[in-house]
Formats: structure tokens, C-alpha cells, sequence
């Protein structure tokens, strides 16, 4: 089996959550698998090393992006910062509103955890509308940052994410 059909085999999906006639995937079974988890690491690891050799830090969304961007960001020997939902970060943030899935919500960030013309890579769990990952795109702009490209383990693709994210490369290693 390869790595990439092990992570297919950990992904379950879950119909009418959080709202009726939403289609929701679940990575925690990712989470759950000591395999599995590698395997991702492994796979956003090695897209990384062919790609984007010079990324300094990685920047997780919230929440789910949060479980992987950490372990990536050790193997490649960079830091990680959070994009988190508004009013969780202390200390001086820049915040971008954007629209959801199913809602609206602020992305947030520190104002001293991206230099200027520091080089980002974007991570989170899924990809479906794009406007969390645009907005976190924004947020970046604002701090002036190079956004080399986004990683998710999951595009939705006929919700076409990709492009509202026109500009920037998206790295997916399961589409729906
Ligand atoms: P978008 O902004 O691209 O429409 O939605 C992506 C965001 O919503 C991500 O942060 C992701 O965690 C969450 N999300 C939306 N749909 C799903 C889903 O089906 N499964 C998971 N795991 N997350 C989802």
C-alpha cells in the first residue's frame, strides 16, 4: 500500500455536519493512526523539498491546519506560526474577514510573526471554498510576507477553491 492510499483509507466522511446537506470529511482517524500521520508528514515533506527548498516558516490555519504545520515545520528545520480565528491572539494582530463554508468569520495573526519578505508556506487540513486559505493569503500580503504556496490534505474540487486563490499554488494530496 502506498503512503498516499494509506491516508485515503483514513479519511472518513460524514453527511448533513455540520449542516444539513454538507458532505463533511473527517481527518481524525489520520490523527489516530501513528502510520497514517507519518504518511502525511512524508508526503507535504517531500512536495516540499522538490519545491519550495527555500520556505522559512509555516504558517497553520485554524484549527486543523494546527495539527499538521507543527510536524512538518520540525522536519524541515522552520518555524510555525498560527492564522487563528479572531480574538485568540494577545498582543498587537492584523485580522482579514472572509466568508465560509457555512458562515462568516476574521482570520487573525500576530503583527510581529511574519517579516517582511519572509517565505510562507500555507497549511491546513481541507480545501473547499477557498476563503479561509485567501484569507490567510490577505493576512500574509498585509505582513508583506512571500506566500511560496498552500498545502492541504483535502481539496473539495468541485467547489473550486483553487480559484479564488488564482495567484498562489495549491498542494493537495487528496481530491474529492
Ligand atoms: P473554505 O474556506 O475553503 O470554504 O473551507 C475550508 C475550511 O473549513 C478549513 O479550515 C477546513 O478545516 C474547514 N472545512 C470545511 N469543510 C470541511 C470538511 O468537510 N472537512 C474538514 N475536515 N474541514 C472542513
Amino acid at each position: 500500500e502506498s503512503k498516499l492510499q494509506l491516508v485515503h483509507r483514513h479519511i472518513r466522511a460524514f453527511s448533513d455536519f455540520p449542516k444539513k446537506g454538507i458532505l463533511f470529511r473527517d481527518i481524525c482517524p489520520i490523527l489516530k493512526d501513528p502510520a497514517a500521520l507519518t504518511a502525511v508528514i512524508d508526503l507535504f515533506e517531500e512536495h516540499v523539498r522538490k519545491n519550495h527548498q527555500h520556505v522559512e516558516l509555516i504558517v497553520g490555519l485554524d484549527a486543523r491546519g494546527f495539527l499538521f504545520g507543527p510536524l512538518l515545520a520540525q522536519r524541515l528545520d522552520v518555524g510555525f506560526v498560527l492564522v487563528r480565528k479572531k480574538g485568540k491572539l494577545p498582543g498587537s494582530t492584523v485580522s482579514v474577514a472572509y466568508d465560509l463554508e457555512y458562515g462568516k468569520a476574521e482570520a487573525e495573526i500576530q503583527e510581529d510573526a511574519v517579516a517582511p519578505g519572509q517565505k510562507v508556506l500555507l497549511i491546513d487540513d481541507l480545501l473547499a471554498t477557498g476563503g479561509t486559505l485567501y484569507a490567510a493569503c490577505e493576512l500574509m500580503k498585509k505582513q508583506q510576507a512571500e506566500v511560496l504556496g498552500c498545502m492541504v490534505v483535502i481539496e473539495l474540487k468541485e467547489l473550486n477553491g483553487i480559484d479564488k486563490l488564482k495567484s498562489h499554488s495549491v498542494f493537495s494530496l487528496v481530491q474529492y
